[in-house]
Protein backbone atom coordinates (compact mmCIF):
# COMPACT_ATOMS: atom_id res chain seq x y z
CA UNK A 1 0.00 0.00 0.00
CA UNK A 2 1.18 3.52 -0.62
CA UNK A 3 0.59 6.48 1.32
CA UNK A 4 -0.74 9.16 -0.78
CA UNK A 5 -1.55 12.98 0.06
CA UNK A 6 -4.30 14.37 -1.84
CA UNK A 7 -5.29 18.05 -2.16
CA UNK A 8 -8.99 18.88 -2.55
CA UNK A 9 -10.55 22.42 -3.75
CA UNK A 10 -13.12 24.06 -5.79
CA UNK A 11 -15.64 26.84 -5.60
CA UNK A 12 -18.88 26.19 -7.59
CA UNK A 13 -21.76 24.54 -6.05
CA UNK A 14 -21.87 22.99 -2.38
CA UNK A 15 -18.55 22.25 -2.07
CA UNK A 16 -18.48 20.97 1.26
CA UNK A 17 -20.83 18.48 1.01
CA UNK A 18 -19.04 17.58 -2.72
CA UNK A 19 -15.76 17.18 -0.52
CA UNK A 20 -17.86 14.93 1.66
CA UNK A 21 -19.11 12.51 -1.07
CA UNK A 22 -16.07 12.88 -2.83
CA UNK A 23 -14.04 11.36 -0.08
CA UNK A 24 -16.64 8.25 0.35
CA UNK A 25 -15.74 7.93 -3.76
CA UNK A 26 -12.22 8.36 -3.62
CA UNK A 27 -11.93 5.29 -1.11
CA UNK A 28 -14.78 3.01 -2.53
CA UNK A 29 -13.14 3.21 -6.12
CA UNK A 30 -9.59 3.14 -5.39
CA UNK A 31 -10.02 0.16 -2.43
CA UNK A 32 -8.18 3.13 -0.20
CA UNK A 33 -8.25 3.67 3.43
CA UNK A 34 -8.80 6.70 4.62
CA UNK A 35 -5.73 7.89 7.18
CA UNK A 36 -6.55 11.47 7.52
CA UNK A 37 -8.75 14.60 6.78
CA UNK A 38 -8.12 17.79 7.35
CA UNK A 39 -10.77 20.71 7.93
CA UNK A 40 -11.72 22.44 5.54
CA UNK A 41 -10.53 25.91 4.31
CA UNK A 42 -11.79 28.66 2.58
CA UNK A 43 -9.26 30.58 1.11
CA UNK A 44 -8.90 33.26 -1.78
CA UNK A 45 -8.55 32.43 -5.31
CA UNK A 46 -4.73 31.82 -6.81
CA UNK A 47 -3.45 32.25 -10.12
CA UNK A 48 -6.70 34.28 -11.82
CA UNK A 49 -8.29 36.32 -8.57
CA UNK A 50 -11.70 37.27 -10.85
CA UNK A 51 -13.48 34.23 -9.12
CA UNK A 52 -14.95 33.24 -5.76
CA UNK A 53 -13.20 32.50 -3.08
CA UNK A 54 -12.27 28.39 -2.66
CA UNK A 55 -13.02 25.50 -0.17
CA UNK A 56 -9.67 23.61 0.50
CA UNK A 57 -8.55 20.45 1.87
CA UNK A 58 -6.06 17.80 2.18
CA UNK A 59 -6.18 13.98 2.80
CA UNK A 60 -3.98 11.55 3.45
CA UNK A 61 -4.91 7.49 1.68
CA UNK A 62 -3.39 4.42 1.70
CA UNK A 63 -4.34 2.51 -1.95
CA UNK A 64 -2.92 -0.06 -3.58
CA UNK A 65 -3.28 1.71 -7.52
CA UNK A 66 -0.28 2.92 -8.68
CA UNK A 67 0.42 6.95 -9.51
CA UNK A 68 -1.76 6.70 -12.86
CA UNK A 69 -4.57 4.27 -11.94
CA UNK A 70 -4.89 6.78 -9.05
CA UNK A 71 -4.82 9.67 -11.03
CA UNK A 72 -7.47 8.31 -14.08
CA UNK A 73 -9.60 7.67 -10.94
CA UNK A 74 -9.65 11.14 -9.02
CA UNK A 75 -9.81 12.72 -12.84
CA UNK A 76 -13.23 10.31 -13.02
CA UNK A 77 -14.33 11.51 -9.72
CA UNK A 78 -14.03 14.87 -10.42
CA UNK A 79 -16.46 14.07 -13.74
CA UNK A 80 -18.98 12.73 -11.65
CA UNK A 81 -19.04 15.99 -9.50
CA UNK A 82 -19.43 18.16 -12.20
CA UNK A 83 -15.82 19.15 -13.28
CA UNK A 84 -16.61 19.80 -17.09
CA UNK A 85 -12.82 20.73 -18.21
CA UNK A 86 -13.66 21.24 -21.87
CA UNK A 87 -15.61 24.66 -20.40
CA UNK A 88 -13.10 26.07 -18.13
CA UNK A 89 -10.33 28.23 -17.97
CA UNK A 90 -7.08 27.45 -16.34
CA UNK A 91 -7.09 27.65 -12.26
CA UNK A 92 -10.51 28.65 -13.11
CA UNK A 93 -14.11 28.09 -11.32
CA UNK A 94 -14.53 24.13 -10.81
CA UNK A 95 -17.38 22.13 -8.96
CA UNK A 96 -14.24 20.12 -7.78
CA UNK A 97 -10.34 19.49 -8.17
CA UNK A 98 -8.09 16.74 -6.83
CA UNK A 99 -4.78 16.64 -7.22
CA UNK A 100 -2.18 14.18 -6.05
CA UNK A 101 0.19 16.06 -3.76
CA UNK A 102 2.53 13.10 -3.00
CA UNK A 103 2.73 9.46 -3.53
CA UNK A 104 5.14 7.91 -1.39
CA UNK A 105 8.57 9.32 -2.19
CA UNK A 106 7.65 9.07 -5.46
CA UNK A 107 9.50 11.38 -8.01
CA UNK A 108 7.74 12.39 -11.28
CA UNK A 109 8.45 14.62 -13.79
CA UNK A 110 5.65 13.89 -16.86
CA UNK A 111 3.81 16.44 -18.09
CA UNK A 112 0.43 13.90 -16.91
CA UNK A 113 1.39 13.10 -13.75
CA UNK A 114 4.06 14.95 -11.53
CA UNK A 115 5.11 14.12 -8.22
CA UNK A 116 5.09 15.57 -5.82
CA UNK A 117 2.82 18.21 -7.06
CA UNK A 118 5.30 20.93 -8.87
CA UNK A 119 3.29 24.12 -7.19
CA UNK A 120 2.63 22.52 -3.67
CA UNK A 121 5.69 25.06 -2.22
CA UNK A 122 3.99 27.96 -3.73
CA UNK A 123 0.47 27.05 -2.41
CA UNK A 124 -0.53 28.20 1.00
CA UNK A 125 -3.82 27.27 0.53
CA UNK A 126 -2.62 23.43 0.39
CA UNK A 127 -0.17 23.59 2.74
CA UNK A 128 -2.07 24.78 5.37
CA UNK A 129 -4.45 21.70 5.33
CA UNK A 130 -1.47 19.73 4.67
CA UNK A 131 0.44 20.91 7.87
CA UNK A 132 -2.99 19.66 9.83
CA UNK A 133 -2.90 16.47 9.32
CA UNK A 134 0.97 15.75 8.10
CA UNK A 135 2.82 18.83 9.44
CA UNK A 136 6.33 16.80 9.71
CA UNK A 137 6.14 14.50 6.39
CA UNK A 138 9.09 15.16 4.23
CA UNK A 139 7.81 15.94 0.45
CA UNK A 140 11.00 16.85 -1.75
CA UNK A 141 12.99 17.26 1.32
CA UNK A 142 10.70 19.50 2.67
CA UNK A 143 8.03 19.66 5.75
CA UNK A 144 4.39 21.05 5.02
CA UNK A 145 5.66 23.38 8.63
CA UNK A 146 8.34 24.79 7.13
CA UNK A 147 7.24 24.93 3.59
CA UNK A 148 4.69 27.34 4.87
CA UNK A 149 6.99 29.63 7.20
CA UNK A 150 7.81 32.24 4.24
CA UNK A 151 4.48 32.00 2.77
CA UNK A 152 1.60 34.91 3.21
CA UNK A 153 -1.48 33.27 5.00
CA UNK A 154 -3.92 36.30 4.30
CA UNK A 155 -7.94 34.94 3.78
CA UNK A 156 -7.17 31.47 4.60
CA UNK A 157 -9.44 30.59 7.75
CA UNK A 158 -10.34 27.27 9.19
CA UNK A 159 -13.88 26.51 8.87
CA UNK A 160 -16.53 25.15 11.24
CA UNK A 161 -16.81 21.10 10.95
CA UNK A 162 -19.93 20.20 9.99
CA UNK A 163 -21.89 17.10 10.84
P1 LIG B 1 -2.49 22.95 -10.93
O1 LIG B 1 -1.87 21.67 -11.47
O2 LIG B 1 -1.63 24.15 -11.07
O3 LIG B 1 -3.05 22.78 -9.54
P2 LIG B 1 -5.10 22.53 -12.03
O4 LIG B 1 -5.28 21.57 -10.89
O5 LIG B 1 -6.13 23.59 -12.21
O6 LIG B 1 -3.71 23.27 -11.90
P3 LIG B 1 -5.96 20.72 -13.99
O7 LIG B 1 -6.60 21.36 -15.16
O8 LIG B 1 -6.83 20.13 -12.92
O9 LIG B 1 -4.94 21.74 -13.37
O10 LIG B 1 -5.01 19.56 -14.46
C1 LIG B 1 -4.14 19.70 -15.57
C2 LIG B 1 -3.32 18.43 -15.73
O11 LIG B 1 -2.37 18.31 -14.69
C3 LIG B 1 -4.13 17.15 -15.61
O12 LIG B 1 -4.61 16.75 -16.86
C4 LIG B 1 -3.12 16.14 -15.03
O13 LIG B 1 -2.79 15.13 -15.95
C5 LIG B 1 -1.88 16.99 -14.76
N1 LIG B 1 -1.15 16.67 -13.53
C6 LIG B 1 0.21 16.63 -13.45
N2 LIG B 1 0.62 16.32 -12.23
C7 LIG B 1 -0.49 16.16 -11.46
C8 LIG B 1 -0.71 15.84 -10.09
N3 LIG B 1 0.31 15.62 -9.26
N4 LIG B 1 -1.99 15.75 -9.65
C9 LIG B 1 -3.03 15.98 -10.51
N5 LIG B 1 -2.90 16.29 -11.82
C10 LIG B 1 -1.64 16.38 -12.30
CA1 LIG C 1 -4.97 22.06 -8.68
CA1 LIG D 1 -5.94 19.36 -10.91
Amino acid sequence: MASVLIALGGNVGDVRATFKKAIANICGMTQAVLVARSSDYTTPPWGDEQQAPFVNACIEIETSLDPHALLFTLHKIEKKFGRDRANERRWGPRTLDLDIIAYDDVGLQKPELTLPHPRLFERAFVLVPLAEITPDRSIAGKTPRDALIPLAKDGIERLPDIA
